[in-house]
């Protein structure tokens, strides 16, 4: 695999790809998600890039009601509000990503807890594709 700097650029990358990766501290193996070049937990700036199985728990969730235009462009609004979530991955870091499959009217029907699977979401065209972390029930 080439390498590719530790930074959002590569992690988006790796995202059209079908890739959630991650950087791991060769050092002291903290792991992060988005990557980062330095260790958040000893500086070190020794890193690999991990890919992470995408397997997880609902850790947190807000709904959204007033999103930014491409949201609304995909019909969610104050009616259909869409739902941002932390996911604590298996293994053992957080991630924020967008939750689907889930009804964010009524948020008492979200659990935290519930067992979720990552999910790659491609939106636009050519230059401006971007893929879209999300993950939806196992
Ligand atoms: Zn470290």
């Amino acid at each position: 695999m080439e390498i590719r700097p530790f930074n959002d650029i590569s992690y988006e990358r790796f995202l059209s790809e079908d890739k959630l990766m991650g950087s791991r501290c060769q050092k002291c193996s903290a792991l992060s998600v988005p990557p980062r070049s330095i260790c958040i937990k000893c500086y070190g700036s020794g890193m690999e890039w991990v890919e992470m199985q995408g397997n997880g728990k609902l850790a947190a969730f807000t709904c959204i009601a007033i999103g930014p235009p491409f949201m609304i462009r995909e019909g969610y609004d104050r009616k259909h509000p869409y739902v941002s979530g932390v996911v604590e991955l298996e293994e053992g870091v957080k991630v924020v990503a967008r939750i689907e499959g889930v009804d964010g009217s009524k948020p008492e029907t979200i659990k935290i807890g519930t067992p979720l699977e990552a999910e790659f979401l491609h939106r636009g065209e050519g230059e401006n594709c971007t893929t879209f972390l999300a993950f939806r029930p196992a």
